[in-house]
C-alpha cells in the first residue's frame, strides 16, 4: 500500500502481485482507517474489484495494458462518474446519478486505472477545510484534531492515510496544492486548459482545472500524462499534442532561476512556516539553482479579486439548481414555480454556498457591478502581466502553499475572512492560469508544511522537474502509519 504508483504497475506487469489482491488490501486499509479520517463519500468496491479481475485477465492474457495499469484512485465528488453517485458534498445532489463520465474519468479507463470511490469536499468546492461538507469534516491524518485542507481534503487524505494510491481533485483557488500541503503529499494545478472540465461540476469555471494529488512527484507526472488532452466538449481545452509527462523527472536544477516574491510571505504568514520554506529555497540553491528575491505588486490585490470573480461565477453556475432539473427537491404541494425554487435552495444548499451566492449576486447587480466584478477582472489583467514580466527573469516562482499550518478542526469554521484569508498564497495562480505544485517541505510540530513552486503557462515539465529534484534531495515525505 505504501508503494507508489510507479513501482505498482512494474510488479503488477511483472506479475508479481495480483491487481485484485493488491485492491483488496486497499479496501481492508480504508476499512480499518475510514472511521477516523472520513475521506470517501462513496466507496465503489463492488465496481472496483469486478475491473480489478478483468486487468488481472489481461494481464494473463498478455494483452496490451494501459500506464495506470490496475491502481486504484480516490476521485474527488464533483467529478462525475456515470451512473456513481456525485454529490459535490451538498444535500442538493446528494442523489444525483450522473449519466455520463467526466473526460478524465474516461481516460482513466482508458489506461485501466481503478476508481475506489468519490471522496470528500467542501460542498460545491468552496472552502479550504473540508468542513463544509453536508457529510461531515474529513479530518487530517497526521492529527484527527486538524483540517486536512480543502475543498479536496478526502482526496489528499486518502492517499496521505494510504486508502488510495492516487487521487484526482479540482482546483479553484487552491483546492489542490492546500490540502496536499496540510496532508504532506504532492497536488498539482496544471495550465488553464491543459485538463478537460467536461464532466467537473462547476463552482468557478475561468479559474478552475482538475488535477493529481499523489504520494511522490513520479506519481504526479504519471497521472497528469494520463488526464491531459485535447477535449472537444470543453470549449477551453487547448490543443496541443499530448506530452510524456514522467520525462521530466530529471535530477538537476543547475542553473535554473528561482524567484522568490516577497508578498507570499506577507502578514499572517507563520514564523515556522516562512523558514522552512526559505530552507527549501536554499536547499536548491546548494544544488545548483540561483534564487533572487523579487516581487509582484498586484498580488496584494489577489485575493479580493478572487473571491469576488469566483463568487460571481459560482452565482450564476448554481442558478441551475431550482429543484426542478437536478437532485433534491422538498415535497411540496404548491405548483408556484418560485416557492420550489426558494424552498430547495432554502433546504438544499449549506449557509457557506448560500452566502457566495448572495455576495457573488450582489458584485454582478446593476449598479455594483464596474465597482466590483469589473474592477477585479482588471485587476486580474495586472496581476497576469506581472506574472509574464517575472517569468522574463525567472523559471519558477516559489513561496509557501499555506502561510499557515494545519489548523483545528472548528478553529476557523465560524469566520469566514479568517478562512478566505488562508487562500492568499494560492489564488494568484488561478488567477494568472499558470501551473503551480505543492510539495512538502518540512514539519513543525509535527505538522506538515508544503512549498509551492509555479511556472509559465505550460511549462509543467519545468514544475516537475524542480520538485522532483527537490523530492530527492530532500526526502521529507513520509506516509502515515496505524496510530
Ligand atoms: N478556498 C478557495 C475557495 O473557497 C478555493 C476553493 C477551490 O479551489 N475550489 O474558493
Amino acid at each position: 500500500m505504501e508503494l507508489s504508483a510507479y513501482k505498482l504497475v512494474g510488479r503488477i506487469r511483472a506479475k508479481e502481485l495480483r491487481v485484485e489482491d493488491y485492491i483488496s488490501s486497499l479496501y481492508d486499509r480504508i476499512k480499518r482507517m475510514e472511521k477516523s479520517v472520513h475521506a470517501y463519500i462513496t466507496l465503489t468496491k463492488d465496481l472496483a474489484l469486478k475491473r480489478a479481475r478483468e486487468i488481472d485477465k489481461k494481464i494473463e492474457r498478455g494483452d496490451r495494458t494501459g500506464r495506470l495499469c490496475g491502481i486504484g484512485i480516490a476521485v474527488k465528488d464533483n467529478i462525475c462518474t456515470k451512473g456513481i453517485r456525485t454529490t459535490c458534498a451538498s444535500h442538493m445532489l446528494e442523489s444525483f446519478l450522473p449519466p455520463y463520465d467526466a473526460t478524465v474519468i474516461r481516460h482513466i479507463d482508458d489506461e485501466d486505472g481503478i476508481v475506489l470511490g468519490k471522496t470528500n469536499m467542501d460542498e460545491f468546492a468552496m472552502g479550504s477545510s473540508t468542513e463544509y461538507s453536508y457529510f461531515g469534516p474529513t479530518r487530517n491524518p497526521w492529527d484527527f484534531d486538524r483540517v486536512p485542507g480543502g475543498s479536496s481534503g478526502g482526496s489528499a487524505a486518502a492517499v496521505a492515510s494510504s486508502m488510495a494510491t492516487l487521487a484526482l481533485g479540482s482546483d479553484t483557488g487552491g483546492s489542490i496544492r492546500c490540502p496536499a500541503s496540510f496532508c504532506s503529499t504532492v497536488g498539482l494545478k496544471p495550465t488553464y486548459g491543459l485538463v478537460s472540465r467536461y464532466g467537473l461540476i462547476a463552482y468557478a469555471n475561468s479559474l478552475e482545472q482538475i488535477g493529481p494529488i499523489t504520494g511522490n512527484v513520479e506519481d504526479c507526472a504519471l497521472l497528469l500524462s494520463c488526464i491531459t488532452s485535447h477535449d472537444s466538449l470543453d470549449s477551453t481545452s487547448v490543443n496541443k499534442p499530448e506530452e510524456d509527462y514522467t520525462k521530466h523527472l530529471i535530477d538537476d536544477v543547475n542553473g535554473i532561476r528561482i524567484g522568490v516574491p516577497r508578498e507570499f510571505f506577507g502578514e499572517g504568514t507563520q514564523d515556522s512556516v516562512e523558514k522552512m520554506v526559505w530552507n527549501g529555497v536554499l536547499g536548491l540553491e546548494g544544488i545548483g539553482a540561483n534564487y533572487e528575491e523579487t516581487t509582484l505588486k498586484s498580488l496584494q490585490y489577489a485575493l479580493p479579486a478572487y473571491y469576488i470573480i469566483a463568487m460571481s461565477e459560482a452565482s450564476s453556475n448554481l442558478a441551475r439548481y431550482d429543484g426542478l432539473r437536478y437532485g433534491y427537491r422538498i415535497p411540496d404541494k404548491s405548483y408556484d414555480w418560485g416557492t420550489v425554487f426558494l424552498k430547495d435552495r432554502r433546504f438544499g444548499f449549506g449557509f457557506e454556498v448560500k452566502r457566495r451566492i448572495i455576495l457573488g449576486t450582489f458584485a454582478l447587480s446593476a449598479g455594483y457591478h464596474d465597482e466590483y466584478y469589473l474592477k477585479a477582472q482588471k485587476v486580474r489583467t495586472l496581476i497576469k502581466r506581472d506574472f509574464e514580466m517575472a517569468f522574463k527573469k525567472f523559471d519558477v516562482l516559489i513561496g509557501p502553499t499555506m502561510p499557515i499550518p494545519p489548523f483545528r478542526i472548528g478553529e476557523k469554521v465560524r469566520d469566514p475572512l479568517e478562512m478566505y484569508m488562508c487562500d492568499v498564497d494560492t489564488v494568484p495562480s488561478n488567477l494568472a492560469g499558470i501551473p503551480s505544485i505543492s510539495v512538502q517541505c518540512g514539519f513543525s510540530k509535527g505538522l506538515p508544511i508544503g512549498i509551492q513552486m509555479m511556472a509559465p503557462p505550460f511549462r509543467e515539465d519545468v514544475l516537475l522537474r524542480v520538485a522532483f529534484s527537490f523530492q530527492r534531495n530532500f526526502p521529507t515525505l513520509a506516509k502515515v502509519r496505524d496510530k
